[in-house]
């Protein structure tokens, strides 16, 4: 069987590794421009150029069987057009709503699922007044293309200056939500319909990057993993989802408010490589291969330390960490890698992992 992947990141990369010891066969797609090194050696590469048709691409890809948007910044018609060729999961109707953030609030609020509040802007607003009454700092946010914290602000009581908005692009703004901790949950459903759940993942962002992630988050407050587990049922249900989606949240005062979906396995996810019965990777492909999920259970405590824009530290500082390197040129705060760590004793595994974000980024 073969499975096309749309974007030819570290995602995809990851995904193909997950795959290919079942005997899965891979094909991406790598969009004008992208760099395709992570995938090198997986598989068909086929590098789109400005003007190919899906019939052309679906061809060059060697005929999948079936197809996954590695990230949501896609273009739509390009998603619409192969998937009238062959199966895609999760779908371009899903990946739309994702990938624009007004879309995602109207949806998740219509289901009366909580997010910040927010409200549409443009560049003639009054940014204090609109501070005042969603919430200090104000979050402005491009409502397409915008990741790791790029196009977006944060504004504070009493800042003079204005965001540089461009024209022909939405915003939103958001209040400030002053929570206390951020948290994520990969879920996964089937083409049967059956849902699965990871347990809740601590993570902790560094100038709006994600930079370490701890799991099983610890001391939940009652019921907080099944109020989670409700939510993304609850959104993979009304889109009749296929495939991994995570939810990134927020946890205030014992209930979670959505900070934003990703349709895709997710970086805070990566720990299930070492430390769950079977990785966010693998669920992923199982689902949108019609097979049966299989456990999400974590069999330790585990923690996950990005690698941005550096290498990985010795082997003698870190020796029960696993490596994974991305094949990426190095550069300035870059995802290059990870390092996963996972143990039974919790404090000793998160110990660790602050000793490695100290050794490579202080
Ligand atoms: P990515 O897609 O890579 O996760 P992004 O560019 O879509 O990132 P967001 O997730 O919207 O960015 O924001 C990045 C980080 O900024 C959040 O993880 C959180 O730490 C902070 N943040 C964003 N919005 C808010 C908010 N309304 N209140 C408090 N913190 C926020
Ligand atoms: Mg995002
Ligand atoms: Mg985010």
């Amino acid at each position: 069987m073969k499975v096309g992947i749309i974007g030819c990141g570290q995602l995809a990369r990851m995904l193909a590794l997950a795959g290919l010891p079942w005997g899965l066969r891979f094909s991406f797609l790598a969009l004008p421009g992208e760099d395709a090194s992570p995938v090198e050696g997986l598989g068909t590469l086929v590098t789109m150029s400005e003007g190919d048709s899906a019939d052309a691409l679906y061809l060059a890809m060697g005929k999948p069987d079936v197809l996954t948007p590695e990230r949501e910044q896609l273009p739509l018609s390009l998603l619409r057009a192969l998937h009238r060729l062959e199966p895609m999961h999760p779908s371009p109707d899903a990946v739309a709503i994702c990938q624009h953030r007004k879309r995602e609030k109207a949806f998740l609020n219509g289901l009366g699922l909580a997010t910040a509040p927010w409200q549409s802007v443009d560049a003639k607003m009054d940014w204090q007044q609109l501070g005042n009454q969603l919430g200090w700092p104000l979050f402005i946010k491009s409502c397409e293309e915008g990741y790791d914290g790029k196009n977006q602000w944060r504004l504070k009581l009493g800042d003079t200056e204005s965001p540089q908005l461009q024209s022909g692009q939405e915003y939103l703004a958001e209040g400030g939500v002053a929570f206390e901790r951020e948290l994520s949950l990969i879920a996964v459903r089937s083409s049967f319909g059956r849902m699965a759940f990871y347990p809740l993942t601590e993570n902790h962002h560094h100038q709006g990057i994600l930079r370490c992630s701890l799991a099983p988050a610890a001391n939940l407050p009652r019921g907080m993993q099944q109020q989670a587990q409700q939510m993304a049922a609850k959104v993979m249900e009304a889109m009749g989802y296929v495939g991994v989606l995570t939810l990134e949240l927020f946890q205030l005062e014992g209930k979670l408010v959505i900070n934003e979906l990703a349709p895709r396995v997710h970086n805070s996810g990566h720990w299930t490589q070492s430390g769950s019965a079977t990785c966010q990777f693998e669920n992923h492909l199982r689902a949108i291969t019609d097979r049966p999920l299989a456990s999400t259970q974590a069999h330790s405590h585990s923690a996950m330390v990005n690698l941005l824009g550096v290498q990985p530290p010795r082997p003698e500082l870190c020796p029960d960490a696993k490596v994974h390197w991305y094949n990426k040129a190095l550069r300035a705060g870059r995802k290059q890698g990870h390092l996963n760590l996972s143990g039974n004793d919790s404090s000793a595994v998160h110990g660790q992992a602050q000793k490695l974000v100290e050794t490579l980024y202080s």
